[in-house]
């Protein structure tokens, strides 16, 4: 894997993906074990954010402490991104959220862009992209076109699950933007999904199907 593609190894990412793909898991658990995973996911996208030197004062006198400096925004495809907001929410309320509507068209499987509503000013926020499955690598790479033509300069993204070749080809594409990912599987079917991966993000996600 390239140098930008960072798979976790943590076993309770390992054990929570495992609940994901088990096509016995109910739409309740599914929201909340994606909930629960993007938060650990969270620990490394967020780790290179920017802090500055600070004084509070503890109940016992002044201390010398860091605080965040760097504005954060998470950047959602829709419509599965929507399940590792709630997550990323939980562990840095303060972030900006922002959307981009992108699907892929059935026949030629290429992404097709329809909406799009980002922060005026991105230019030096972390941003972090987040779609659960990174199949092609299509629509994360469109995605990842449109914050850098909006100025975004400090972006990573987030997935739960990669196929091999979609993996490789975004990091190729976008080689300063770190991947972070729970799992990467061997192939895509015909129909563009990731084989095995855990079905349709969206519809186990929402209910739908
Ligand atoms: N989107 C999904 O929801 N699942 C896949 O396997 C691929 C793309």
């Amino acid at each position: 894997m390239k140098k930008n593609v960072f798979i976790s190894k943590h076993p309770l990412v390992m054990s929570k993906v495992a609940t994901l793909r088990d096509k016995n898991t109910s739409t309740a658990d599914f929201r909340r074990v994606m909930s629960e995973i993007s938060m650990l996911l969270a620990h490394d996208v967020l780790s290179g954010a920017e802090l500055k030197a600070c004084r509070v004062l503890t109940p016992l006198g002044p201390c010398k402490a860091m605080k965040l400096s760097q504005d954060i925004i998470f950047v959602a495809i829709l419509r599965a991104g929507l399940g590792l907001l709630d997550g990323l929410m939980k562990v840095h309320p303060e972030a900006r959220l922002a959307h981009i509507g992108i699907y892929r068209d059935e026949t030629t499987l290429k992404p097709v862009k329809y909406y799009v509503r980002l922060p005026d000013k991105i230019k030096d926020s972390l941003v972090v992209l987040v779609d659960p499955m990174l199949a092609t690598g299509g629509s994360a790479a469109e995605a990842l076109e449109i914050l850098k033509a909006r100025g975004a300069k400090n972006i990573r993204f987030m997935a739960l699950i990669g196929a091999k070749k979609g993996v490789r080809r975004l990091a190729a594409a976008h080689p300063d933007v770190p991947i972070y990912i729970g799992a990467v599987d061997e192939k895509l079917n015909n129909n563009g999904y990731i084989v095995p991966g855990l079905g349709d993000a969206g519809d186990r996600m929402f209910g739908t199907n």
